[in-house]
């Protein structure tokens, strides 16, 4: 592509590609001709076709509806919080974990996402952080601070492409290894191969049950590595990255917000240190179960705060746009509908 060009003009396109994250058209330190025939270059073309964009929580939260080649649409979700900007990207088209109450569960696998079809997602959140008005999103600067692994599908059964993203938003977009998170629903030779590399990437485990017969039947992955197993590599994770681990737990009414599931939990995080994150349940199409109450999620919180568990509440974000944690299932729709999820709890 740059064979008849001088050895400069591969730091030029690198450098603009990756640390402006412009298009080849905007590089115009390069001569117009080579401009042009990197703008028709294949391999450079985005593999990602926009279909729409969805804001929501007055600009802070954006959704964007994406096509793939071959068809399969994902989403991908920025959150602007006063002191970060986060992505949540999608690592597959659909998931193939099946737990009943997650929109992407409910839809079953279409395919893994590329290496290419990731990092693209990331910039375009870090372009689009570049580009938002201070005064829609609270006090500059604005920039992309933060990658979670937590849109449409399981990271870690995509893990050799999810992988190749992780080292290319460390090597050539510059993200610290610290602000990015792979949240797993508990594929635990993947957890191994996490621990394994050496970047110390921060790891969200989705728990939801603290005891197998309850987590066999929310998560169905547990079956195949129930939770001993799963807790034995996060001990090993935690002892080589030396990071602390998040437990993921969405709250559901009356199925794992009881005072003795939250004993159970806190007897888990208790020995692994973990921190753990509450989601009050999210609408789904497919899942019949509400989300426990306000009254209820406070409770419950206490209850690991008096054990002696890290707790937060996530922020509701985007729930009346389907970006909320869960919600993901790329439907084509684009019109916002009122919120139907729980009532908003503040971390
Ligand atoms: N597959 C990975 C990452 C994507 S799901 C995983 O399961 O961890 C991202 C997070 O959303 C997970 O913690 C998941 O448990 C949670 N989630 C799924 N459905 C949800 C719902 N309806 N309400 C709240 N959280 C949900
Ligand atoms: Fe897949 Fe995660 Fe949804 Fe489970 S919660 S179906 S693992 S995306």
């Amino acid at each position: 592509m740059l064979a008849d060009q001088p050895p400069y003009r591969v730091s030029q396109l690198w450098h603009g590609l990756y640390s402006r994250l412009a298009e080849p058209a905007e590089l115009t330190e390069l001569p117009q001709v080579l401009r042009a025939r990197l703008s028709a270059e294949p391999t450079l073309a985005p593999s990602l076709g926009l279909l729409s964009e969805t804001v929501a929580d007055q600009g802070r939260t954006l959704k964007w509806l994406w096509s793939l080649r071959g068809g399969a649409m994902v989403e991908t979700v920025l959150m602007h919080y006063p002191d970060r900007s986060t992505v949540c990207v999608s690592t597959q088209a659909g998931c193939a974990m099946g737990c009943g109450f997650c929109a992407t569960g409910q839809t079953g696998f279409t395919r893994h996402l590329s290496t290419g079809e990731i990092v693209e997602q990331v910039v375009a959140a870090a372009r689009s952080c570049r580009q938002a008005p201070a005064d829609h999103v609270g006090q500059p600067p604005r920039r992309l601070t933060n990658v979670v692994f937590m849109g449409m599908g399981e990271p870690l059964a995509n893990f050799p492409r999810v992988w190749g993203a992780i080292e290319r938003l460390h090597a050539d977009l510059g993200l610290s290894a610290r602000h990015l998170t792979v949240s797993t629903v508990g594929v635990v030779p993947g957890i191994r191969s996490l621990a394994s590399k050496g970047l110390p990437v921060g790891l969200a485990v989705s728990l939801h049950a603290a005891n197998d017969a309850l987590r066999d039947r929310l998560v169905p992955i547990n079956r195949r590595w129930p939770l001993a197993a799963l807790m034995d590599a996060c001990q090993m994770w935690r002892q080589a990255t030396g990071r602390r681990l998040s437990f993921e737990w969405a709250l559901i009414d009356q199925v794992n917000d009881s005072l003795s599931d939250a004993a159970q939990l806190a007897d888990w995080a208790r020995s692994l240190h973990a921190h753990v994150n509450l989601i009050p349940l999210n609408a789904t199409p497919g899942w019949p179960t509400v989300a426990t109450p306000p009254d209820g999620v406070r409770a419950f919180a206490q209850a690991l705060t008096d054990h002696g568990v890290n707790t937060t509440v996530r922020r509701n974000r985007g729930a009346n746009i389907d970006a909320a944690c869960g919600q993901l299932a790329a439907r084509a729709a684009t019109s916002p509908h009122p919120a139907n999820g729980p009532a908003v709890v503040a971390d």
